[in-house]
């Protein structure tokens, strides 16, 4: 068994500066033997903070840490059994693929044929076994990258913990170590805990995600619950992209208003909204749930909640382009087909998908439905 499980654990930091400053506060999860989780949040918000306390490299406050059917909090990270894969690879320059490979092993004085075999599967699943006698500086990012990872499946770890490991790759390398890890994951059956400041990274790549912001959790949950469900406003501004569109808004009559047009609500939102009736909302929408006319046509949308807006500004992005209006004093998104004829200053009529509405309060910021 590998779960990892955090029982109200914070991390404070002491500076001169800052005077003390609660990185973490107050954390709690558990993450099951042989998930796929991942932390994401903005920079500063405490993931690695997080995730170098699973590996011992950083001691918490307060609170416990659970691996396995272990309390770890004073165990050394060499005794943890975990193994960490770090965003600039930390690979051993002067030695070759191989002997950085079996380096852990050698270190551990295992017998010599087990590293061996170990680093030979290592290498067969990450395609390695061409480079072997080769140096670091000889390979590109990308098959550093997999010389890292492999590092940490020669040891055979309870759990894998990787920290940005992508960030160091360019775009389109990115994406093909994406489905790799994910490979790696399915084939492996390990429990790996990943660290990233990419929402699109955390979403294809996570089972379930941690959002963290300002050193609280936020969110815990599958790809699928975060986009549908967001629990309040950062986590639907966060997940989602381009970003969820807010908007300030009154509820009234089974009825939102908000400047330039009132929508329909359906049955469960007039419900939900009770106590708000007569009071602010903010109301969220994501950009590929406003249509233009001829798609909400084509979709069987019905076009009850309609807006006429001027288009302000107009982003071409091949395979979708995006629309810019103003509702308010707010600047909202629209994510239109490609085909659509449009130019700027263009009045265009807008459907807001009445069942992807969002409904969040002002003060809590906290989702409502
Ligand atoms: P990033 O994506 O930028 O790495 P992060 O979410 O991983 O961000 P952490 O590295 O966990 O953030 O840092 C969380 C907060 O704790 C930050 O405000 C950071 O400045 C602070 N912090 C981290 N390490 C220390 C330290 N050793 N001493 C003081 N403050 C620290």
């Amino acid at each position: 068994m590998a779960q990892v499980e955090f029982k109200n654990v914070v991390k404070e930091y002491h500076d001169e500066k800052r005077g003390t400053f609660t990185a973490v506060s107050n954390s709690n999860f558990v993450i099951q033997d042989k998930e796929f989780v991942v932390f994401v949040g903005p920079s500063g918000c405490g993931k690695t903070t997080s995730l170098r306390m699973i590996a011992g490299l950083e001691t918490q406050s307060s609170g416990d840490i659970v691996i396995g059917d272990r309390i770890v909090n004073n165990l050394h990270p060499k005794d943890r059994d975990i193994a960490m894969v770090f965003q600039d690879y930390a690979l051993y320059p002067h030695m070759t693929i191989k002997e950085n490979l079996s380096f852990g092993l050698r270190n551990l004085k295992r017998p010599k044929d087990e590293i061996e075999k170990k680093v030979m599967e290592a290498s067969n699943i990450l395609g390695l076994t061409e480079m072997l006698d080769r140096k670091p500086k000889e390979l590109s990012g990308g098959q550093r990258q997999r010389v890292a990872v492999g590092r940490a499946i020669v040891r055979d770890p309870q759990v894998f913990l990787f920290d940005e490991p992508l960030s160091n790759l360019d775009a389109k390398l990115r994406i093909q170590m994406r489905v790799e890890l994910s490979e790696l994951h399915k084939r492996l059956g390990a429990t790996i805990v990943y660290v990233t400041h990419d929402q699109v990274e955390a979403m294809t790549l996570g089972e379930r995600i941690i959002v963290m912001n300002k050193g609280r959790v936020q969110q815990i949950a599958s790809p699928s619950v975060l986009y549908n469900q967001p629990q309040n406003m950062f986590v639907a501004g966060f997940i989602g992209s381009p970003a969820m569109n807010f908007m300030d808004a009154t509820v009234e009559g089974g009825k939102v208003h908000l400047e330039g047009a009132s929508f329909a609500l359906t049955e469960a939102m007039v419900k939900a909204l009770k106590a708000y009736e007569g009071k602010k909302v903010t109301l969220g929408v994501r950009p590929e749930h406003i249509y233009d006319e001829v798609f909400a046509e084509k979709m069987s949308v019905a076009k009850i909640n309609a807006m006429n807006a001027t288009v302000q500004v107009i982003e071409h992005l091949g395979a979708e382009t995006l629309l810019y209006f103003r509702v308010g004093a707010r600047m909202v998104t629209a994510r239109v087909n490609p085909e659509t004829d449009v130019r700027i200053g263009q009045n265009m009529t807008f459907i807001f998908d009445q069942n992807k509405m969002h409904f969040f309060d002002p003060e809590t910021e906290e989702r409502i439905i």
